[in-house]
């Protein structure tokens, strides 16, 4: 086993999931930096705002760490943070509805209402 890294966070004693080596942060500092993050993306989308494209491409990434943390040894052992991976992944495929359905810049193709036909 090699020496595990610390939190980068101050006065956190956390070590730091293999995962998360990039970051620098433990799962729960990590979880609190993704659902800020998420939650904002979101209020944009609702608000009806574009997200920028860098800020959603890295949320969409974020879900591949939230589905290997939550593997045996991803480093996620406590029920509560592997509870809010989940909720994070569950926020992730929201954005990724609303993304869908709100981000397309070209116009709907026009569909005749039913009814228009004349017999
Ligand atoms: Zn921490």
């Amino acid at each position: 086993m090699s020496g595990s890294l610390r939190c980068r966070i101050a006065g956190c004693p956390r070590d730091v999931a293999p995962p998360l080596s990039v970051q620098g942060v433990c799962v729960g500092h990590y979880l609190d930096d993704v659902l800020d993050r998420l939650n904002a993306a979101l209020n944009l989308c609702q608000a009806g705002k574009s997200i920028e494209y860098g800020a959603f491409d890295w949320l969409l990434t974020q879900g591949d760490f939230a589905a290997r943390a939550l593997e045996h040894g991803g480093g996620a052992t406590d029920p509560v943070e592997r509870t809010r991976l989940l909720e994070l992944l569950l926020c992730l495929a929201n954005l990724h509805e609303y993304a869908r359905h709100h981000s397309v810049e070209a116009p709907a193709p026009a569909r005749a209402a039913s009814g228009a036909e004349a017999p």
